[in-house]
């Protein structure tokens, strides 16, 4: 078991992970996704694990719950031994995730109910949730997919056929909403057949990516793959940042390469106890996306699938920190609070109460200081 000084993190490339490994190996996304650790084997040549944690990678990757995998490039801003590690807590199971609570679900979003088609979810009115791969760069433990991410690989092509269809018959569908898994761990050529098919469906007037890729494996981002992408906008980016540490300079090359493209970039943060539950930090990570062109996007409450209840933040929290950003920092810092309901019912903002009443024209408010203001209708 190697050991490495704290200071030693702070490069990128921790030496252990790295080692005998060639800077053009390193950048390059395939050979990170080839080599992404999987077994317990692989974490203890780099991490000095915890019983709690050996427990969590046994029942991880002997199926009991979601399988892990995570990129050298990922493993490399973890801790080696702290446990804690806000990094290492997303990417490193723990015997927590066996432990079900009485709330959690199969399917926490009711995701099999609104599936009209394999791979599709449709529940808003105008808009789709296509589902293309369920690989990622890094399995996320707090995943709300966990019931099908890291089982089944990709969909081809043939596959999304029916869903394809489907969309084609619903005039009303003006957005469709690229996800998985992570759509960019596919190759570029596969991708760009799924969104030049989209394409040819007059009535979608955009289309969204959801990915975490630019976080957990930012060499992704490449030349060829800007390039194809902006051939087909409007294209919308989702990214999902958690913690202001994933800020490295090789994230912020990926998210600049991506706003050059001119893709708009969103960002997507689930709320998580130990790891990012606080003011500071979401204000500090709300405040690192401003200047990388990331919008902050949704902040979700921690969804109740099946084992993560140990990740589960108080709404009391979300609100508290929701009351430190409003007016307190630039508008655009300010993401919407949501819980996505458990059994289907979307994505519902809950905010702190900025309205004290509302009677005969008179609306009463307070601002971010607690101050009290009145408005008159005419
Ligand atoms: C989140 C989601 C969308 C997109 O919702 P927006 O609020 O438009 O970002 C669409 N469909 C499903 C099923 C979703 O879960």
């Amino acid at each position: 078991m190697k050991t490495i000084g704290h200071l030693e993190l702070k490069t990128q490339r921790k030496p252990t992970l790295s080692h005998n490994v060639s800077e053009s190996d390193w950048n390059d996304w395939r050979w990170q996704m080839r080599h992404r650790l999987k077994t317990l084997e692989d974490l203890e040549k780099h991490f000095l694990l915890t019983e709690e944690e050996v427990k969590g990678v046994d029942l991880a990757t002997r199926g009991g719950t979601l399988p892990m995998a995570i990129s050298p490039y990922f493993a490399s801003l973890m801790h080696p031994t702290d446990p804690l590690c806000p990094l290492r807590r997303q990417g490193i199971p723990t015997a927590k995730e066996g432990v079900f609570n009485p709330a959690d679900m199969h399917d926490p979003l009711g995701e099999e109910r609104d599936s009209p088609t394999p791979h599709l979810v449709h529940r808003y009115p105008d808009r789709v949730l296509l589902l293309v791969t369920n690989n990622c760069a890094m399995f996320c433990r707090y995943c709300t997919r966990r019931r099908i991410v890291g089982r089944i690989g990709e969909a081809g092509l043939q596959e999304l056929e029916p869903a394809f269809n489907y969309i084609e018959g619903k005039k009303s569908v003006r957005d469709v909403l690229i996800s998985g898994g992570d759509p960019l761990t596919m190759s570029t050529e596969k991708l760009e057949q799924i969104i030049r098919r989209i394409r040819e469906i007059k009535h979608v007037e955009i289309i969204r990516i959801g990915t975490r890729v630019p976080v957990t494996l930012p060499m992704r981002i490449d030349e060829q793959l800007t390039s194809m992408l902006k051939k087909y906008h409007p294209l919308w980016m989702s990214l999902h940042f958690t913690h202001p540490r994933e800020i490295t300079p090789q994230v912020e090359e990926a998210c600049r390469r991506l706003a050059d493209a001119g893709i708009p970039l969103g960002s997507q943060t689930v709320l998580l106890k130990g790891i990012n539950d606080s003011p500071l930090i979401i204000k500090k990570l709300m405040h690192k996306l401003l200047t990388l062109r990331v919008r902050p996007y949704y902040l979700y409450q921690c969804d109740l699938a099946q084992g993560i209840s140990h990740f589960q933040t108080r709404v009391e929290t979300g609100l508290k920190i929701m009351e430190s950003l409003r007016g307190h920092t630039s508008g655009y810092a300010v993401p919407t609070y949501v819980i996505d309901a458990p059994g289907g019912g979307g994505k519902i903002p809950i905010a702190p109460n900025y309205l004290v009443s509302y009677r005969n024209g008179r609306v009463v408010m307070r601002n971010y200081r607690g101050e009290l203001y009145e408005y008159k209708e005419a």
